[in-house]
């Protein structure tokens, strides 16, 4: 009923978010149906909600975590919403600070915990400040809860926990939707859209995440609107980016990008990428062993992700100077180069982690090198370690001979002796065999690397 009420009020692009028909008497719900107990809140943030309670504020545990709580997931961070002003709150907790200029946020510590407190913010009025596309550059407004839960994307998103009673305040049916596993815009989703692009990502990777499908009125508009990602600015494009293939769920992700039609220019060539036989085997074996480190709670590297998937560009792109005529080495590192400084473009990889990718890079040529001093300074290189998972990468993807990955696993468990005994010969006959190979099959657009030029 409330959804068809608010379907009727948001019809159109240009209906704003919250308007008078916003629901401002949400369901109450009881632990019994939501299974929330307070114990199973991380206490930092059960006890940021008391403290504000027993000042007289009103204090919840919002989005994220309350969705991930009831989805049996362990939520990544939690965030409180209170009525209280970011000073209010500030001067109530001794270890706070104050975080952002332009709309104040909180920063609580509890033991060894942060908990982000935000005030009850509302949705745009007519004085927000918009880009030409319609999205939204500033919106500072406080508001009520009701109207803190409007501004909120999606219906399982803007859920209040509320840890005295133990219930949990759902303005727009979140709880209903997660149950039924789908993910529901809150207002008209092309304006969601227009006011934030993102949303468009967040849905892709939320939905991944939790197992949801997407409206189909969530979904209609987004191969068409797809476009306005290039607004973005490529900051927070990146730390989305980032988000998404960290999230554990990276191969489902892509896959779901695929079926909205939202891969082509985010990673630009992505597309490309995924389109070639071997490009694609080895991004998706990344993004596996992307998924199974996240799970298994491992260390993650921005920078020998985006080396993986970036690779098979760098392979087209030094191919195509190569028939140029311009010679290997130099040539490999232009290609390095022009890749990166497109990704820039668009996604602002950090000057660090652009030089991570590199490294992993530049070591790869060093790999083909298995005679003399070479294959032992490379053992000695800070990133050898990454350097070879991306060579067992290739390896497994079917882009190299899975001969050479052996034999530096071998290599490097072998004490010195043994070492010098697995060297080749100069001159050795396997690496012209390999040459040859790779040129006639042209299978392996890397594999005349070892034999024309040097990286050390
Ligand atoms: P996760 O933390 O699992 O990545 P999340 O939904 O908690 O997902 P956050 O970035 O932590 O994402 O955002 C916290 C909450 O802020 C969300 O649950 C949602 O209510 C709101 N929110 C975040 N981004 C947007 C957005 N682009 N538009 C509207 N609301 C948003
Ligand atoms: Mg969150």
């Amino acid at each position: 009923m409330i959804r068809k009420l608010l379907r009727r009020v948001f019809k159109g692009d240009a209906a704003p978010i919250a308007p008078p028909g916003t629901p401002s008497t949400p369901v109450v719900i009881p632990v019994t149906r939501h299974g929330i107990t307070r114990e199973r809140i991380l206490p930092g943030a059960r006890r940021t909600c008391e403290f504000l309670q027993q000042a007289g504020h009103k204090a919840f545990v919002v989005g994220g975590a309350v969705r991930d709580l009831i989805a049996g997931i362990v939520p990544k961070d939690y965030d409180i919403a209170t009525d209280a002003t970011p000073n209010q709150v500030h001067m109530l907790f001794r270890r706070s600070r104050l975080i952002g200029r332009r709309f104040q946020i909180v920063h609580v510590m509890q033991g060894g915990e942060t908990l982000e407190v935000s005030t009850f913010r509302a949705a745009h009025d007519a004085d927000t400040v918009k880009d030409e596309h319609g999205r939204v550059l500033r919106d500072n407004v406080f508001g009520t809860q009701a109207d803190d839960a409007a501004r909120r994307d999606f219906t399982v998103n803007a859920l209040y926990y509320d840890p005295a009673t133990e219930t949990v305040i759902d303005y727009h049916h979140g709880v209903a939707d997660l149950q039924q596993k789908v993910l529901r815009m809150i207002g008209e989703p092309r304006a969601r859209y227009r006011e934030d692009p993102v949303r468009m990502l967040r849905a892709v990777r939320l939905s991944a995440k939790l197992g949801l499908t997407l409206d189909p009125l969530l979904s209609a508009p987004i191969q068409e609107m797809a476009g306005l990602i290039e607004n973005v600015p490529p900051a927070r494009l990146f730390d989305e980016m980032l988000k998404l293939l960290f999230s554990g769920h990276a191969v489902e992700c892509v896959k779901r990008l695929r079926d909205e039609g939202l891969h082509h220019g985010l990673l630009p060539l992505l597309d490309v990428i995924l389109e070639q036989p071997l490009g694609e085997k080895f991004v998706m074996l990344s993004l596996a062993s992307t998924d199974a480190r996240v799970k298994a709670g491992k260390s993650l590297s921005p920078g020998y992700l985006f080396a993986t998937l970036l690779w098979h560009e760098v392979l087209a792109n030094w191919e195509i100077r190569k028939g140029r005529g311009e010679s290997a080495m130099p040539a490999m590192f232009e290609a390095m180069d022009e890749i990166l400084d497109l990704q820039a473009e668009k996604l602002a990889i950090t000057r660090r982690v652009a030089g991570d990718i590199k490294d992993i890079w530049m070591l790869q040529p060093r790999f083909e090198k298995r005679v003399g001093k070479s294959p032992f300074r490379l053992l000695e290189q800070p990133r050898f370690r990454a350097g070879y998972d991306f060579l067992l990468l290739r390896a497994q993807s079917g882009e190299i001979d899975m001969e050479l990955a052996d034999w530096w696993l071998a290599f490097q468990s072998a004490d010195e002796a043994a070492r010098e005994a697995m060297l080749l010969p100069e001159n050795d006959p396997k690496k012209r065999r390999r040459r040859v190979r790779g040129k006639k099959a042209n299978a392996n657009p890397a594999a005349d690397l070892p034999v024309t030029g040097s990286a050390d």
